[in-house]
């Protein structure tokens, strides 16, 4: 499903160029559930927004799903992603001037799902992860924790192929992440969904079925 042959990414800094990744080659196959971990400032969230076309300031190939990303433009890129991708963002970026329920519909729109059938997969959303009374709330309204189960709610309705979680479940309380763990360990077995996590726990990586360690922007295990 991934396949990244030496990729680097360098920021150009004042005292000489700073690599928050080097040579990285990495192959994730459709079905693993993967677990990114490491220091703070590794270069973990940095992997993930490359695997999600957040960052194409990269040099190196990477291959999504057969299709040559490092060749493709700015369209195509937003095209891939939006089919295929449900991204989890350590801040939420959440939309603050759409309520919880316009935030879940966003990746249907870009899917084109028909108006009359957003509803029902948007309710089935809210139910699930218990935000039902939120749904007319807007991002700011909501407490930390409330706007990660909205943000794991967004990356899921649209039914990814592959997940890319940074932190899911960071801000929330214990029980509440085991649930989101577990949800995802049900993706993963049972509708075959690929997930890409990065976590500092050893706990929710006990959850995936492989553990890549970086330092300082590269893969030492
Ligand atoms: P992690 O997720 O493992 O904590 P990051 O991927 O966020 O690490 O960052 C990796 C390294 O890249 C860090 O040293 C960080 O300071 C650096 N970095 C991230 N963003 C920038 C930026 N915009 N400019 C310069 N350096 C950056
Ligand atoms: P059910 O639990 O109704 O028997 P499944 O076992 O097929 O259904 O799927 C479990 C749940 O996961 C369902 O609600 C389904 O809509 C949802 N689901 C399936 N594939 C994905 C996906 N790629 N991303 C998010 N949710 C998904």
């Amino acid at each position: 499903m991934i396949s990244l042959r030496n990729v680097n990414r360098v920021y150009p800094l004042k005292g000489g160029p700073f690599y928050a990744l080097r040579d990285i080659n990495l192959d994730i196959q459709e079905g693993d559930f993967l677990s990114i971990m490491g220091p703070s400032g590794s270069g973990k969230s940095t992997l993930l927004h490359i695997l999600g076309l957040h960052d194409s300031a990269w040099d190196g190939e990477y291959y999504l799903l057969g299709e040559p990303v490092h060749k493709l433009d700015k369209k195509k890129r937003f095209d891939l992603q939006k089919k295929h991708i449900g991204f989890v963002f350590q801040s939420y970026h959440l939309l603050d001037d759409l309520t919880v329920y316009e935030n879940l519909e966003i990746p249907l729109s870009y899917r084109d799902t028909p108006k009359k059938d957003r509803d029902s997969i948007v309710c089935d959303a809210l139910d699930r992860f218990h935000i039902v009374g939120k749904k007319d709330l807007y991002p700011n309204q909501l407490s930390g924790g409330q706007q990660q189960l909205v943000g794991v709610a967004r990356a899921l309705v649209a039914k990814p192929a592959l997940i890319l979680a940074d932190e899911p479940t960071g801000n929330l309380h214990s029980d509440q992440g085991r649930e989101i763990m577990q949800l995802f360990k049900k993706l993963n077995q049972e509708n075959g969904v690929t997930i890409v996590q990065v976590t500092h726990s050893v706990e929710n990586a006990s959850y995936g079925s492989r553990v890549v360690r970086l330092a300082d922007g590269m893969i030492v295990k």
